[in-house]
């Protein structure tokens, strides 16, 4: 789960982290609410999105006066902000934050995650704030700093302060420095998380190191533990195929093909996307249904196909274990009733109750194409697929 940046600025204020003042606005009345409240005379205009990139893409403006704060709201809220973390259309703005201006010296990086390799968190450094770190990691790798943390133990103060040196601190950001990260790292702990970036990470005038930017992911598995981050969730942010999957507790996830699939179990999934894509075609879609899966959880999830508008031919590819073959026929049949079916529709159903299911779809009397085979059912969606593509032009 994402969420905002004023959102994850107030988290870090819980922890003790520096951030600059600011507060979320809904409105440019709320937003000129927000501006009277800070000392001034610079403040800062801040789309708030779940995106990063803002900046270029024109969505966060910097102000030096209340009227520069008024026009910049306006035009900010609203708009359709477009980021190269975006899709092309851009994200529309619902939401702003109007921030302090800050004393800039330099912009430095800064993230914690988990390194999969070697099951540590790792914290990475970096002098060049500001920048997209997959750039800098391509471009001068050397100007970037990890420290591994060693889970028994923590992060411990040597590792900042080695951080620290690789950033080019002197001792009193250093000090500032070594704070920041400890309750950084505590917070990632504490509230699951599995992206924590701070990107600039600034060192002010002064020597304080503050962070100026922050994205914050958490770790769906874990959010059962916080029930509090709940009210963080912002569903207009996210995709609305992959809301309603959650709702049924559906492994869903939206790609950008033409073949709708629903499999039961994620390595069989995988195969099925890997076999279409073989055969010429690229998946819609990663489903998994699960292994117990309900007729009502399947009808569920073959209506999210269904609404995706870019799925040209269905590939559903089931092979019953522990989920039975007549219940994935109940759902596909009532969703098909309950919504309409004008998409051709490839079934490969092998397992426990394969011949009631297979019974079941015979006399539907819906459309389907059966399958022998995982091989036979891939290229029989692909074909069909291809001829309602050709037909749509
Ligand atoms: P994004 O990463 O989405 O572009 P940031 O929050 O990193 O958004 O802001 C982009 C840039 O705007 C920062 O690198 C910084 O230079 C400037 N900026 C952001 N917030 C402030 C602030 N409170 N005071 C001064 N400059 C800011
Ligand atoms: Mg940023």
């Amino acid at each position: 789960m994402k969420i905002h940046e004023y959102q994850a600025k107030d988290l870090m204020r819980q922890y003790g982290v520096a951030v600059p003042d600011g507060y979320p606005a809904f409105t440019v009345a709320e937003a000129m609410e927000a501006a009277h409240k800070l000392p001034g005379p610079i403040r800062v205009v801040k789309a708030q999105i779940h995106a990063g990139g803002r900046g270029l893409g024109g969505g966060v403006k910097v102000c030096k006066t209340l009227e520069t704060v008024e026009q910049h709201a306006t035009a900010i809220l609203g708009m359709m902000l477009k980021t190269h973390q975006t899709g092309p259309g851009g994200q529309l703005v619902r939401r702003l934050y109007i921030e302090g201006g800050a004393d800039i010296a330099r912009e430095l990086y800064l993230s914690l995650l988990l390194d999969r390799d070697c099951g540590k968190l790792v914290v990475m450094a970096s002098t060049e704030g500001g920048m997209a770190i997959e750039d800098v990691a391509h471009a001068t790798p050397e100007k970037i700093f990890k420290e591994w943390i060693d889970p028994k133990v923590g992060l411990q103060p040597f590792q900042c302060r080695k951080l620290g040196f690789g950033l080019g601190l002197n001792a009193k950001s250093t000090t500032s420095f070594t704070k920041l990260l400890t309750s950084l790292y505590r917070l990632y702990t504490d509230l699951d998380c599995s992206l924590l970036e701070i990107n600039p990470l600034i060192v002010t005038g002064s020597g304080d190191v503050m962070a100026l930017d922050g994205k914050i992911t958490f770790d769906d598995n874990g959010l059962f533990r916080h029930p509090q981050l709940e009210a963080l969730r912002d569903f207009a942010e996210e995709d609305p195929a992959e809301v309603e999957a959650g709702k049924f507790d559906l492994s869903y996830v939206h790609l950008d093909g033409n073949v709708g699939c629903l499999v039961n179990g994620a390595g069989l999934a995988m195969a099925t996307m890997d076999i279409l894509q073989h055969f010429g075609s690229e998946p819609a879609n990663f489903l998994d249904v699960g292994g117990g899966a309900t007729a009502e959880k399947v009808t569920a999830a073959f209506k999210i196909i269904l609404s995706d508008d870019r799925v040209q031919a269905i590939f559903i590819n089931i092979f019953g274990g522990i989920m039975k073959c007549d219940t994935i026929a109940e759902g596909v049949i009532t969703a098909a009733r309950e919504v309409g079916l004008n998409l051709p529709l490839v079934v490969r159903l092998e397992g426990t109750n394969v011949e009631l299911g297979r019974q079941m779809l015979a006399e539907s009397g819906l459309p389907i194409e059966t399958a022998l085979d995982m091989k036979d059912g891939a290229q029989k969606a692909v074909a069909a697929a291809n001829r309602y593509a050709a037909q749509a032009r």
